[in-house]
Parts: C-alpha cells; structure tokens; sequence
C-alpha cells in the first residue's frame, strides 16, 4: 500500500543542514565534480568507500565561472536522490548573470536540492573582467534567499582573512553582513586551531552567533598541501612544515601526518565548541575513513 502525502517522510535530500547543526555535531564531506575519466572513476571510488560512513551531508563543489555548472547540478542532484543524507550544492556568482541563477535555482528547487553554498567566486585568473551582474557573495545570498524553493544556505568563512584582503576588520564585517542573512558557515582549511577560535569570538563581537562549521583537510601530498594554502594563505606552522619536509619522499607517511594533523585539529576544534567538522576529502576514502571514528560527535 502506498503511502499518502501527509504520512509520507520527507526525501532525505530535502533535509535542511541548519537544522542538522541544530541537532549536534555534524561530519561531513566534501568533493569535487571530476574532469576526467580516471578522476570520474577515483570520484565515484571514493564515494562508494564513504557512504556507509553515514555523513550528516555532503557538498559538491562549483567551478569558478560556471565552468563545471552541468557536472556539478547533476552530481548534487544524483547524490541528494541516492543517499540518505543531504547533498548540497556549491554554488559562485561572480560572472553569472541573475536570470542564470535563477535558473539553476528554479531546477534545484524543482529536483529537491535544499542547501546552497552561496559563494563570491574567484574573477578570471588572467585580470580580463568576469562579466556577468554580481561582485560579493552577499548578493547571490539575498538572491537565494529570496527565491520561492526555501533553501538552506551556508556561506565560506576564511578564518585566516580572505587571500584578496588586508583588512581584517573590514572582511569580519563583510562575513558577519552576509551570515546576519544566511544559515551557517563552512570555513577554508587551516592547521591552528586559535585561528578557529578568534574568527567565532570576533563573529561574536559583531553580533554574529551563527554555526560556523570547521573545514578539515586531511592532507595527501606535500606539493599538494604547500600549493594551497600558498594559494589561500593558510598559514603551515613551523613544526608541520619541518614534519612535511621529512615525509616529503614517502606517499604513505605523508597521509599519515595528514590523518594525524587533521585528528588532533578535529579534537582541538570540539573542544573549541565548533558545532559541525567538514572534511575535504580531495576525493579520496582512505584518509577519512581511517580518522572519521576519531571525530567528536
Ligand atoms: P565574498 O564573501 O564575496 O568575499 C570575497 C572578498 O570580498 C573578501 O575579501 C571580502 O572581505 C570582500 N567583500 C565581501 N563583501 C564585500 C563588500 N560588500 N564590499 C567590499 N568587499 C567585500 N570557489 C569556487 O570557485 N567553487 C567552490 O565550490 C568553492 N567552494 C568553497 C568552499 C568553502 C568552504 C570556501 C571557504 C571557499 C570556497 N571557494 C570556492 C572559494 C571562494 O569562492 C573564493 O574564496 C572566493 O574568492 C570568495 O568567495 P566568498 O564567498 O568568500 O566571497
């Protein structure tokens, strides 16, 4: 016999991350949509190797400029349909036009995504202009949250300033004007824990009390790791970075200090009362699933 409208439960996917974090601490993951054939196959790999962990939710990530708009709406949408955790999906502005957005908005909507990371987005690497009619992630905010689906929205938060600002005052307001209109935010990676501590107590100072959700990244690669946080100022401290020059050579013990970086960082973050610890899974199983056990809940 079937179920009617009224007794059926809601789609797993339609379930809203803020209420999540409203429940206790949540784990989750994030990927990103792959741009070959061998990465497709390392993608599903790795979500096949994560999903029995039962996530709180996971997130698929959004090419500057559109350039992965297709791959990362179908992946979000398939993963929300398939999985009995929510999926939500990263979403830039910067070089999209507002009826392009709302667009993808109306099929998100439409196919049962709920959670929208609304992100500024990074202008083209070349200085040429993006186009397009939107600059802050504040404005793709009041876009989402103005659109009929009723979505959920998370929000990027760089405890170590954003890499384009030198005003650490100006940029705390910039994050608390956006957050006063979102759910949650979602942080950049980063390895000392006081820079965690000191982004909630100045939120804090402004008025700000929404969840901020840590952002983890158990690291696989020296180049990898030293790239980015070269590329978004995450700060290596002095004894990690000499740790990284000893493991360089061998691929094995760099996981290994990246799973153990990432494990004392998560315990120091819940201590730190941080309400949910998002991993970067860099589409890998390996490492997350070896320290998921050891994230507080
Ligand atoms: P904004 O909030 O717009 O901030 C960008 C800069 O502008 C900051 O310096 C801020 O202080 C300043 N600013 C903000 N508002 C104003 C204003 N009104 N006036 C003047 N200055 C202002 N990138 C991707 O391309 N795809 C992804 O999927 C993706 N996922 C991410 C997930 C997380 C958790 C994080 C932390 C980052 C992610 N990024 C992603 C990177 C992000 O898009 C870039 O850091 C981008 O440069 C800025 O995005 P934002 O949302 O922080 O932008």
């Amino acid at each position: 016999m079937g179920m009617s409208a009224d007794t059926a439960s809601p789609a797993p996917g339609t379930t809203s991350i803020a209420g999540l974090l409203a429940a206790g601490r949540t784990r989750s993951l994030e990927f990103f949509p792959p741009r070959s054939d061998d990465a497709e196959r390392q993608f599903h790999e790795a979500l096949a190797g994560l999903v029995d962990l039962g996530p709180s939710f996971a997130s698929v990530t959004y090419g500057a400029l559109g350039t992965t708009t297709d791959r990362t709406r179908e992946l979000v949408v398939g993963m929300n349909a398939e999985h009995p955790f929510p999926t939500m999906a990263h979403l830039t502005c910067v070089g999209h036009t507002r009826a392009e957005i709302d667009a993808l908005l109306d099929e998100y909507a439409r196919r049962g995504v709920h959670n929208i990371l609304a992100l500024g987005g990074d202008p083209p690497a070349d200085g040429s202009p993006p186009g397009g009619e939107f600059t802050h992630a504040i404005e793709l905010v009041e876009v989402v949250r103005a659109h009929p689906g009723g979505f959920c929205i998370g929000v990027a938060a760089h405890p170590e300033l954003h890499p384009r600002s030198g005003d650490r005052t100006g940029d705390r307001r910039h994050l608390a004007d956006k957050l006063r209109l979102a759910d949650f935010a979602v942080t950049q990676f980063f390895f000392d824990v006081e820079h965690y501590r000191r982004l909630v107590q100045e939120l804090a100072d402004l008025g700000s009390d929404r969840p901020v959700v840590a952002g983890v990244m158990p690291f696989v690669s020296v180049a990898g790791v030293r790239r980015m946080a070269a590329m978004n100022r995450t700060d290596i401290p002095a004894d990690l970075g000499r740790r990284l020059d000893l493991v360089a050579d061998d691929p094995a013990a760099v996981a290994e200090l990246g799973v153990e970086t990432a494990t004392r960082l998560c315990a120091e973050l819940a201590d730190a009362g941080a309400p949910g610890i998002h991993l970067y899974t860099l589409n890998r199983a390996a490492s997350v699933r070896r320290m998921w056990d050891a994230i507080p809940v």
